[in-house]
């Protein structure tokens, strides 16, 4: 997977059944918006700007290349009687909204209640960044981070909770800078269970 990842600034790429665009094309798409926003894409500054852009939407993007549940393909079944609790905390993450393409820049909390299969517990991150690293709404990606636990590890339940401030409010329009944005999902016993909700929030620091 990191080899079908490891993609040159030159190649072009597949994703959601488009036909491969060559980075050429997104190039020119940099210059037009630059020429459209008021600057002069030949000047000296501006030249090599428009392929670093490209390179960094790869980036910022590179999710739409990964399907983010095979991280969690590989599990461990001997847990030695471990029925307690997985969490990881204060995980830093970068996505983009998909309505102004801005930054949202946040940590997430990620739990899970393993009932016979745990995971690497940096494969809980990778999940994280494998649907951040699209254009995302908050609400979603605390949904799908989620939704692939439960779906590929069947735990007893799953917690994720999301914290974010988002460039697109800060940076323009109301320009309220500093507004954190808070998003949860609970499944499974997290949900149902009043006293493991409470747990879990308690260990995350938000009880
Ligand atoms: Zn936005």
């Amino acid at each position: 997977m990191d080899d079908f990842l490891d993609d040159g600034p030159e190649r072009s790429v597949q994703a959601m059944g488009h036909e491969p665009i060559p980075q050429a094309r997104a190039e020119d798409a940099v210059r037009e918006l630059l020429r459209w926003a008021g600057d002069d894409p030949e000047r000296e500054g501006l030249l090599d700007t428009p392929a670093r852009v490209a390179r960094a939407f790869r980036e910022y993007f590179r999710g739409y290349l990964e399907d983010p549940g095979i991280h969690l393909s590989r599990t461990f079944g001997e847990v030695g009687g471990y029925d307690e609790i997985v969490l990881l905390k204060d995980i830093p993450f970068q996505s983009h909204c998909e309505h102004h393409m801005a930054p949202i820049i946040g940590k997430a909390h990620i739990a899970y209640l393993p009932r016979d299969r745990v995971v690497g517990i940096s494969k809980l991150a990778r999940v994280l960044h494998g649907y951040a690293r699209r254009l995302q709404v908050q609400e979603r990606l605390t949904a799908e981070v989620a939704d692939c636990i439960q779906h590929h590890l069947d735990p007893v339940g799953v917690a994720v909770v999301i914290e974010a401030t988002h460039a697109c409010m800060s940076a323009r329009g109301v320009m309220t800078a500093g507004v954190v944005m808070t998003t949860s999902r609970m499944m499974g016993v997290f949900r149902d269970d009043d006293r493991s909700r409470k747990e879990v929030l308690a260990l995350m620091g938000r009880g």
